[in-house]
């Protein structure tokens, strides 16, 4: 029997872990996460640049998570990367997101400084249209995050957790003392009981915490859905922004359809990279912190999102499907397109993209992103682009290159009881929960949990 088990060994569940060590060091606590070590996650895409639909996807699974090849970018704020503000009030939100950041600080060998927010920039945003949303971000880089996150798993190890591997958590029981767990473990099944539980499963894991909710009677909230586009282009156009704030997070309401639209996931010297979600490919993006792995160009992603009035409650499976159609459309593939071309209403073709100045960073299907994404969607993206190059000119270039879709899925949201405690003694945390939407939050959820978890919160 053990005291805590964790579901995922993401930042959300290594934190929830870590805190719970802390709190309690003789607690017997186990990580049960169906990808691999942090070491050996490897994406077959960064040899042939081509997605080839692993079962089971390390850009998305293993130890740490989604994030571990992520930019480790470290938002410390509130304003985006999930609600924890609204959730728990902006200042406790913000205790438990700098205490990720301290954290990851005793965990690093070199923690760089933090970007801040920078007025100037945000009344030229103001002046057009835009609104540049206020953050402090530590940018860790993909190659310091992992290291610092290899460090924190190790230090868990040391501490005594147990880390499963290639560990399919598919059932979850309710017991007379807490939970038993069903688990598929390298093809073996087993069962493990847990007095509290911690689901920490990600984006990753969103079918099977939708089907725990069904099977416990746990009513679930609709979420948006965000449906986009990975753009890419010189590093140059953006670097007045970059290298004051790092990160521009830009809103935008679109002038035909009022739609409320971002730029976000912003990667400086950057790479557009694949994504597998069971087998759906979808655009992101990263960068390396180090300057020789630095690109020419960079790159983000523009999202409009979409929320379902009345009856409609599948905004993930309407995304998907968006998602895969590109895909079929793109002969299995991200489709990739010229801003040029699809304005002038032409497909880009491979002679087109070799002639273009902004050379792509992944290796993707040249299309016509029209074919697939929807009239309003791609118009509040166009519309966006074209805000954007008001205050970075050179953002509407045709040879600005659109890599569809990027999508990002909030589905589903579980309700709770003000502590993300779901049912009692189990909990829902991170990505998984349609509360956060990055690092810190998601990690932070983690720390709250497992305080409260050992009563170190003071609940008035
Ligand atoms: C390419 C990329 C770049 C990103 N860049 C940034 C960034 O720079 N900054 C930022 O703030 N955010 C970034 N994000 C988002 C960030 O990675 C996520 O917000 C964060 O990882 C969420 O953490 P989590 O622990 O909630 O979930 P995850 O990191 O998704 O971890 C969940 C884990 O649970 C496991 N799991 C799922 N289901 C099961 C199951 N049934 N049984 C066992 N294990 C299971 C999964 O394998 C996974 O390892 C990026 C994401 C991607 C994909």
């Amino acid at each position: 029997m053990y005291n805590i088990a964790i579901i995922g060994g993401g930042i959300g569940g290594i934190m929830a872990a870590y805190k719970a060590k802390q709190n309690s060091p003789d607690a017997k606590i186990i990580i049960i996460e169906k990808g691999t070590e942090l070491e050996k996650r490897h994406c077959p895409a960064n040899k042939n640049n081509k997605c080839v639909h692993c079962k089971i996807c390390s850009i998305t699974s293993g130890y740490a998570g989604a994030g571990a090849f992520s930019d480790g970018k470290f938002n410390i704020g509130t304003a985006y990367g999930g609600s924890l503000g609204e959730e728990l009030g902006e200042d406790m939100a913000m205790d438990y997101i700098n205490g990720v950041d301290n954290i990851l600080r005793n965990f690093s060998d070199d923690y760089p400084e933090l970007y801040l927010s920078n007025e100037d920039l945000k009344l030229k945003c103001l002046q057009n249209n835009l609104r540049l949303l206020d953050m402090n971000v530590r940018h860790l880089g993909t190659d310091k995050n992992f290291a610092t996150m290899k460090n924190l798993i190790c230090w868990l190890k040391d501490a005594g957790v147990e880390l499963l591997t290639l560990s399919d958590c598919n059932d979850i029981t309710k017991t007379k003392n807490g939970y038993a767990l069903n688990i598929t473990e390298k093809g073996q099944e087993k069962t493990i009981e847990t007095e509290k539980l911690i689901i920490a499963t990600g984006r990753s894991g969103a079918d099977f915490v939708k089907t725990i909710c069904e099977k416990f009677g746990i009513q679930i909230n609709a979420n948006s859905v965000d449906i986009g586009v990975r753009v890419e282009m010189k590093d140059s156009i953006w670097r007045e922004f970059s290298s004051k704030i790092y990160e521009p997070k830009i809103l935008y309401r679109t002038k035909t359809f009022e739609d409320r639209t971002r730029m976000f996931c912003f990667n400086q010297g950057g790479l557009v990279s694949a994504e597998n979600n069971h087998g759906v490919i979808t655009a992101n993006g990263h960068s390396y912190a180090e300057a020789h792995k630095k690109t020419e160009n960079c790159n983000f992603a523009i999202l409009s999102s979409i929320h379902f009035a009345g009856d409609f409650n599948k905004p993930t499976e309407y995304a998907s499907n968006i998602a895969k159609n590109m895909n079929f459309a793109a002969e299995g593939n991200i489709m990739v397109q010229r801003f040029g071309d699809l304005i002038r209403g032409r497909r880009t073709n491979e002679h087109r993209l070799l002639a273009n100045t902004v050379t792509p960073t992944l290796k993707a299907f040249a299309g016509d992103l029209s074919i697939v994404m929807p009239y309003r969607a791609l118009t509040n993206i166009i519309e966006t682009i074209y805000a954007l190059d008001k205050v970075a000119p050179g953002c509407a270039n045709d040879d600005t290159l659109l890599y569809g879709c990027e999508n990002k899925y909030y589905s589903i949201r579980p309700v709770h009881n003000g502590h993300f405690e779901i049912a009692n003694g189990m909990y829902l945390i991170g990505d998984g929960s349609g509360i956060t939407r990055g690092l810190s939050q998601s990690g932070a959820m983690g720390l709250y949990v497992a305080d409260h978890i050992y009563g170190k919160i003071n609940n008035n």
